[in-house]
């Protein structure tokens, strides 16, 4: 054999042997998993947040392997701006679905992250009553670059919950813009948290996701804001009305709740309860999810189209020959874009 023959064999021996030990780990982590270890949940989670390609084989081995034990759960989208109450409500909320024997999985997604340098969920501390709860699992948001990125990787770690027995998946977001619709795009149920008397535009909660929510609650009604509260109430019970009705025919309702004094959780789940069984007797409840899941397809090849485009040095050296054209008005950004494309 030559001498190029036989380091050929070695390194694909090498690779076997790589390939082989990804598939152990893959098999034992996932194993673990579906067993219920929460250690392992963890650490399948934060293969899959890792930039190591190895680790994410694996992590992507493990999601497919859990992909037949998932789905057996209630996603729950939650959102509403900072200070609205959403992590004293999803403690208390948690805490009042493990006492009926439920096991709860909080994740969390936060575009701004990187910038904040600290996730909505980076501290424990938020929901200290369920990080203490063996019977539930709290993940901040991951460190990624792009809404996109966190989108993916808490829609795969929404399968990894389940397929560890998590029943019911909350999915936090603060209302700031685009990562409501990522949140409502992924869960069967959302939620919108308001003030009372702080009024949208100060809320900057925008029309479209008003229009989004599958039930609004009105936080702190307790004490002095009371009043104000059921105020609210009727306010927003009118206005969600007054949008276009959803394609299932819901509407969705409004009710008053203070996760202080615990008043309003029972509600809140009897309401997620009634919708779960609408959309179920309409036969509406897997389409919604199957077409999440195309929704999701086209994500994942719209996202890797683009990565393949920037990372050609081909089309960067394009894109740098027209940007002085293109600053000087020499040609549009349309033909500037059609020759990048290699189209003109
Ligand atoms: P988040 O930023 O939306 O997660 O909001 P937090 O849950 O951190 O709550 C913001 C503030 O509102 C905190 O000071 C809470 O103590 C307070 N808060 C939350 N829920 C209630 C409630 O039900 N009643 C009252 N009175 N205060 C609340």
């Amino acid at each position: 054999m030559s001498e190029s023959a036989k380091g050929k064999t070695e390194k694909q021996a090498i690779e076997q042997i790589r390939l082989h030990s990804e598939q152990l780990n893959a098999a034992v982590l996932g194993a673990a998993l579906m067993n219920g270890d929460v250690t392992a949940l963890a650490q399948s989670i934060t293969m899959l947040e890792s930039t190591n390609t190895v680790h994410q084989e694996i992590a992507s081995a493990i999601v497919q392997n859990c992909l037949p034990q998932s789905g057996n759960s209630l996603r729950l989208g939650i959102t509403g701006v900072p200070g609205v109450g959403k992590s004293t409500f999803i403690d208390a909320f948690g805490m009042h679905l493990i006492a009926e024997g439920r096991k709860v999985a909080v994740l969390a997604i936060d575009p701004t992250s990187p910038i904040s340098k600290g996730s909505i969920l980076g501290d424990k501390t938020r929901m200290d009553q369920l990080a203490a709860d063996a019977q539930a699992f709290i993940r901040p948001s991951p460190a990624a670059e792009t809404l996109g990125g966190v989108a993916r990787k808490t829609r795969e770690t929404i399968i990894l919950c389940e397929a560890a027995g998590f029943d019911i998946i909350i999915v936090e977001t603060v209302g700031v813009g685009q990562s409501e619709i990522a949140v409502h795009r992924m869960t069967d149920f959302f939620l919108l948290l308001m003030l009372a008397g702080a009024g949208d535009q100060l809320q900057g909660i925008k029309r479209g996701i008003m229009e989004m929510c599958d039930a609004m609650l009105i936080t702190k009604a307790d004490g002095e804001n009371i009043k104000s509260a059921n105020f609210a109430r009727a306010e927003y019970t009118s206005s969600l009305h007054l949008f276009p009705a959803k394609e299932s025919g819901w509407i969705a309702p409004v009710i008053t709740t203070s996760a202080i004094e615990k008043k309003g959780l029972k509600e809140t789940w009897e309401l997620i309860s009634k919708h779960e069984q609408w959309m179920k007797e309409r036969n509406l409840f897997h389409a919604h999810r199957q077409f999440q899941d195309v929704q999701w397809m086209h994500d994942t090849i719209k996202d890797a189209l683009i990565t393949d485009f920037y990372s050609s040095d081909e089309n960067m050296s394009r894109i740098e020959s027209v940007e002085s054209d293109l600053k000087e008005g020499k040609i549009t950004a349309f033909e500037a874009a059609k020759i990048v494309l290699g189209k003109r």
